[in-house]
């Protein structure tokens, strides 16, 4: 009954993404792994994913052992980059929102929307003579909005949980882990929000959930 994780490797800090990530769900699995009904151990996606991307900032611990001299910047970037995908999965959502209540949108409309999103959630993006970008095409390289209707908030909300349990990592550790535990413990049991109650941290959807979060690491990445 032990997890195995399946990945590929390439060289760059995207293996040890794919590799503390995937152990997260692994960590999720293993401990869930004597419930009684199986429909009971796993939770909804987003609460799946709140396993795995915060199992990335947990792993900060031991990230020397990976990069050495590097492990500044690598953080740097693992943090950078997790702030940077919120406004940017928003946007998704909306953009899905909008083309779903707008089903009779031209192309050039759809590409229009989305330039309009990118102001509104990304306005320190410059595309310049990048045509697929600058022409508001950006939206088609986004799989999600193709096969998965807003499903892809979820990462969105994840990220977020990420972010928290980070957050009270870099003030204390183990008591992070701790509600991160209780959290993976629950598996399916509960709701998202159940589960974020159950590990007493901030539910996403609540107005100022982003505050506190933001400003640690705004601290952190100065
Ligand atoms: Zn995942």
């Amino acid at each position: 009954k032990a997890p195995f994780i399946f990945s590929n490797f390439n060289g760059t800090s995207g293996d040890v993404d794919v590799l503390t990530h995937e152990a997260g769900h692994a960590f999720a699995g293993y401990t869930t792994r004597d419930f009684e009904f199986s429909a009971n151990a796993q939770p909804t996606m987003e609460s799946c994913e709140c396993h795995s991307m915060s199992m990335e900032f947990f792993a900060w611990k031991w990230l020397d052992l990976f990069y050495g001299d590097d492990t500044d910047r690598a953080k740097y970037m693992h943090l950078e980059s997790a702030l940077i995908f919120i406004p940017y999965g928003c946007m998704v959502d909306h953009f899905q929102h909008i083309v779903y209540d707008n089903p009779d949108l031209t192309p050039a409309e759809r590409h229009e929307e989305w330039l309009k999103l990118e102001k509104l959630y990304r306005p320190y993006m410059q595309f310049g003579d990048v045509e697929f970008y600058a022409s508001g095409r950006g939206w088609q390289r986004q799989l999600h909005i193709y096969h998965y209707p807003f499903y892809y908030i979820d990462y969105c909300l994840a990220q977020t949980v990420s972010l928290e349990f980070w957050s009270r990592s870099q003030k204390d550790w183990a008591d992070a882990w701790e509600r991160y535990y209780k959290f993976v413990c629950e598996g399916g049991k509960k709701t998202f929000v159940g589960l974020c109650e159950t590990a007493d941290i901030r539910i996403p959807f609540e107005d100022g959930a982003l505050k506190d979060i933001a400003g640690t690491a705004a601290d952190w990445l100065k």
